[in-house]
């Protein structure tokens, strides 16, 4: 019964849109961005003006995407690997690993290791 087949089920990315992220690794390393979207799935996130890619266009030659670009050059940002940011806590404002845990209510959620402060959010489940 060995197989390929567990999808990111219980993996719960510790980051979701609109979260405040320290860059890691990389070009853009020692950056600050605000996360974008996850893409769970595969461990990655997109954070905003971070990994910038430019993507040369051809003016109406899109392959089947909206047609609404003009040619030139468009700036991107490339997913990032999910291990290579870190949450900036929003209470104490430090770049920090965090620790999940329950709260009475049963909620879980993750918590600042510098500042405990618990750090609770609206879970928002991407369809894609
Ligand atoms: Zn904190």
């Amino acid at each position: 019964m060995l197989t390929n087949k567990h999808p990111a089920k219980r993996r719960w990315l510790d980051l979701a849109p609109g979260d405040n992220v320290l860059v890691l690794a990389g070009r853009d390393k020692g950056k600050q961005g605000e996360v974008l979207r996850t893409i769970p799935a595969r461990g990655k996130v997109v954070v905003k003006g971070v990994n910038i890619v430019k993507r040369h266009v051809k003016a109406g030659n899109q392959s089947g995407s909206t047609s609404a670009m003009q040619g030139g050059i468009i700036d991107f940002e490339a997913p990032l690997d999910y291990s290579n940011v870190m949450l900036v806590c929003p209470s104490c404002s430090r770049p920090t690993r965090i620790r999940h845990v329950l709260l009475e209510s049963g909620a879980g959620v993750i918590q600042c290791r510098h500042c405990g402060e618990p750090y609770e959010r609206v879970r928002r489940t991407e369809a894609q």
